[in-house]
């Protein structure tokens, strides 16, 4: 499995160039079709294996649904290298000291990255999760403010490219993950 590595070496914020274990590239099959966003690597999670969504709650939670949804070959949701059928990153590559949200300078910074990797892999579905990734996403893909991430929950947004968010993995219920499920799925058949 593999990793964009867009972002090497980067030392464009200070304090996350200095608060950060590894840079933490987006990681996936570069033929993904469905890509998810997050906000930052976990002080518990990539941070520790470089891999996003991985090693902590949030990022089991996320692996449990994708195997779930075919989107994981995997078996187990704790896999620190899941052989993944879609490309998993984050607004911003490096964990902010105590696990704090980004900056929006720290946003604008890492921003490009995220435009280079969409250049690259032209995803048909972008999954933003949580407010911050849903705010940086919807300008560019969708045209438009993104609401709260609570109203635009599992909602699909059909514009360049098919948007739909997620509730962030750490706070989210079961009711809500169903049914973000229950509204992917449909989307997946034509591509899987
Ligand atoms: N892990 C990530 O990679 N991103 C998040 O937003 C949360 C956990």
């Amino acid at each position: 499995m593999q990793s964009i590595r867009v972002a090497e070496g980067c030392a464009r914020c200070p304090a996350l160039a200095s608060n950060r274990r590894c840079i933490v590239h987006g990681y996936g099959p570069p033929d993904a079709r469905v890509l998810f966003v997050g906000e930052a690597p976990g002080y518990k999670g990539g941070d520790v294996s470089g891999v996003p969504f991985t090693r902590d709650r949030s990022g089991v939670r996320l692996q449990q649904a994708l195997i779930e949804l075919g989107l994981s070959a995997e078996t187990d949701p704790r896999a620190e290298r899941p052989r993944l059928r879609c490309f998993i990153t984050n607004v911003v590559r490096c964990n902010p000291p105590a696990n704090r949200t980004p900056t929006r300078a720290e946003i604008s910074n890492c921003l490009p990255y995220l435009w280079q990797e969409l250049d690259l892999l032209q995803p048909a579905i972008v999954v933003p999760i949580g407010n911050v990734a849903a705010r940086a996403v919807f300008p560019r893909l969708v045209g438009q403010a993104a609401q709260p991430i609570t109203q635009i929950h599992a909602q699909v947004f059909a514009s360049s490219v098919t948007v739909i968010p997620l509730r962030h993995p750490a706070r989210i219920s079961n009711a809500d993950l169903a049914r973000f499920a229950e509204v992917l799925r449909p989307q997946l058949r034509p591509l899987l």
